[in-house]
């Protein structure tokens, strides 16, 4: 007998697995991510923005958010799906918040290293952008 979790979605008791929904909302998730995937296939949806896709699918934008931070979508792919800051609220596409509030904490932090570490990611994250604005510019 596994172990009995509230479903973090409907709070359903269930039988937790690697999952922390339950199975009724897994399968929910699971359709609505179709949704949204076949809706972004299509060209003409390609630079959709979230509320766009939100209102075209009836999928809600916490879930697709929920969807680009677990890498599912990929905003390398859809750059218009862009998620608020958790901090600001401006539109980001990658991580939790935007390069602005990122250094602001990157400031607040004591530990060298873990400035150094910070540094890097930030670094890769700007590397990446270079190459995505750079491929848009050839199409
Ligand atoms: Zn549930
Ligand atoms: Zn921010």
């Amino acid at each position: 007998m596994g172990e009995l979790a509230n479903c973090t979605r409907c709070n359903e008791l269930f039988v937790k697995t690697l999952k922390d929904i339950c199975k009724n909302c897994y399968n929910e998730e699971e359709n609505a991510f179709q949704k949204v995937s076949r809706f972004l296939r299509l060209k003409k949806n390609r630079e959709a923005t979230l509320p766009e896709v939100e209102e075209e699918t009836g999928v809600s934008g916490q879930l697709i958010t929920k969807f680009i931070k677990e890498k599912r979508l990929l905003t390398s792919q859809f750059p218009k799906l862009a998620y608020p800051c958790e901090k600001c609220g401006n539109n980001i596409n990658t991580g939790k918040l935007c390069t602005a509030c990122a250094d602001e904490l990157l400031r607040d932090l004591d530990s060298e290293t873990q400035v150094a570490e910070r540094v890097k990611l930030l670094k890769e994250k700007e590397n990446k952008q270079t190459i995505y604005y750079s491929f848009k510019k050839d199409q």
